[in-house]
């Protein structure tokens, strides 16, 4: 009967691809299965010291970063990143985080991660925009991991102008001293988990990983993103 009423509604209402913009087939979510296995994905978890590891050596000790699928200026994959970030897919970013997560998992990826801790938004921005596209990734992936989303421990200080014209140093510089984080009851030995949707030059999560490991001595960082820019 539910799936009867669904096809109905689906037939009234179609639910679009956000990629394709075919309609969905009733067990399809948020993507056409055309469009999933189109995917470019990176699959960095099988590479050792990824592409993505290899942008925090030497400024910051991460334990292990991965990025679901390359954000191709010509590819259609980056209009699902648009639609997270600024077309309100709230629950398409919760279903992509899960989904990766599940495949990390499968993969033996972050069996030992405490805390998930989405990269934080200016509130002026969050006001503007009505939700965090990061801390909605980070709760598909808690669902997955069974480990929660903590937003009280980092904090962002200023608001920072787009960076996208700027050169890498540029950005590095732009990124100093703009998040800050909280005392909270966390326990030593931490192992935290920073989610972006997009990663790009990697200057805003080497920020907020100095900032965490500056306040927990102990903790090691892990990073996972969606999307990374080349
Ligand atoms: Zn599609």
């Amino acid at each position: 009967m539910k799936r009867l009423i669904s096809e109905f509604v689906d037939l009234f209402y179609p639910r679009l691809c956000i990629i394709c913009q075919r309609a969905l087939m009733t067990n399809e979510r948020h993507l056409c299965l055309h469009c999933l296995q189109q995917m470019p994905r990176t699959n960095y978890h099988t590479k050792a010291d990824n592409p993505i590891e290899q942008l925090f050596w030497g400024k910051v000790e991460i334990e292990s970063a991965y990025s679901y699928f390359f954000f191709l200026p010509e590819g259609n994959f980056r209009h699902f990143i648009h639609a997270i970030k600024y077309g309100g897919e709230t629950d398409a970013a919760r279903y992509m985080g899960a989904r990766y997560a599940a495949e990390l998992q499968a993969a033996g990826k972050f069996s030992d991660i405490d805390y998930i801790v989405p990269v934080p938004l200016h509130p002026k921005r969050l006001r503007q925009r009505g939700y965090n596209q990061s801390e909605k990734i980070a709760c598909g992936i808690s669902v997955i991991l069974q480990k929660p989303v903590r937003t009280d421990i980092l904090y962002r200080k200023y608001a920072t102008e787009t960076q996208t014209h700027k050169s890498v140093y540029e950005r590095w510089k732009n990124m100093q001293g703009i998040f800050d984080t909280k005392n909270t009851d966390i326990p030593l030995y931490p192992h935290f988990l920073l989610v972006d949707d997009v990663i790009t030059t990697g200057a805003t999560l080497i920020a907020c990983a100095q900032q965490l490991l500056q306040r927990y001595k102990t903790a090691r960082i892990s990073i996972v993103t969606l999307a990374v820019a080349p």
